[in-house]
């Protein structure tokens, strides 16, 4: 097809807010854009989430943002870390019954697979699962990238930056279904504060009615609600949902492999 001829479709992934976040919240390939995580200069484009936590073929619309060469390399190691952690925790816990690569023996012995079971058979003997350093930098880096992406929020400049208040994750084998169903779950809108106008968000905004129909009679009422809905970037492999509290906190709720459920918490300061 004659790519004049291309129907350009609106887009509300396209960013439509203020034009002074633009340099912070989108990466293209002219202009200056600044670093996320660090407010410098940006000089490399930064996939949120990173590959390493997805599969093969990976999504065609992979979310971007601009970062520069220090951040952005300064994670490869601890993510590469957390994957293996996550698909060995998964393993060693009868989740899946076989470990995502194809040379086994240098997994066997890698450091994050080594812990993954150290920290399973302690949870078996009853003890509680220990707070990962590294997984915990790493749910925070992506936390921050879903957070600018999709709120045009929690970006690093010189006067201010997003803090984490708190970094939460566990497992499925550690949650009741019931919990899980319940994480899972829309975010109800009603009590929460509405993100920039024109952030990308605004896609997954959706407006559920419910018909409550009267136990004896012909009456019913009808109630709607505004939800938020998550971000699948791939099935069973990796989605998000991110929202602002009244209080002004960043929330953020990631499911990586259908196994790890974390929820990361911000405040700019
Ligand atoms: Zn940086």
């Amino acid at each position: 097809m004659d790519e004049n001829n291309v129907v350009r479709e609106f887009s509300f992934k396209e960013y439509m807010g203020p034009p002074e976040l633009l340099p912070h919240v989108s990466f293209t390939r002219k202009g200056t854009h600044f670093c996320i995580y660090c407010g410098g200069r940006s000089d490399t484009r930064e996939h949120a989430p990173s590959r390493v936590f997805l599969r093969r073929p990976y999504p065609e619309d992979l979310r971007v943002l601009p970062a520069c060469k220090k951040c952005n390399n300064g994670f490869s190691d601890d993510e590469l870390y957390t994957e293996v952690y996550i698909d060995a925790m998964k393993y060693i816990s009868g989740r899946s019954n076989a470990i995502n690569d194809e040379n086994k023996e240098r997994i066997y012995k890698n450091k994050a697979f080594l812990d993954a079971q150290r920290d399973f058979v302690a949870y078996c003997d009853g003890k509680e699962l220990p707070t990962n350093i590294k997984i915990s930098k790493v749910l925070t880096k992506l936390a921050v990238c879903h957070c600018v992406y999709e709120l045009s929020e929690g970006y690093s400049t010189d006067i201010w930056e997003a803090t984490p208040v708190s970094v939460k994750y566990t497992f499925a084998f550690d949650m009741p279904k019931l919990e899980r169903d319940a994480f899972d779950y829309f975010i109800p809108m009603m009590d929460k504060k509405l993100p920039i106008i024109g952030s990308r968000v605004y896609n997954k905004l959706y407006v559920l009615e419910a018909v409550l129909q009267e136990f004896r009679g012909d009456n019913q009422i009808k109630q709607q609600f505004v939800v938020m809905n998550w971000t699948d970037v791939q099935d069973g492999e990796y989605k998000y949902v991110a929202w602002i509290e009244k209080d002004e906190t960043m929330h953020v709720r990631m499911v990586i492999h259908d196994f790890l459920y974390a929820e990361i918490v911000f405040r700019e300061k």
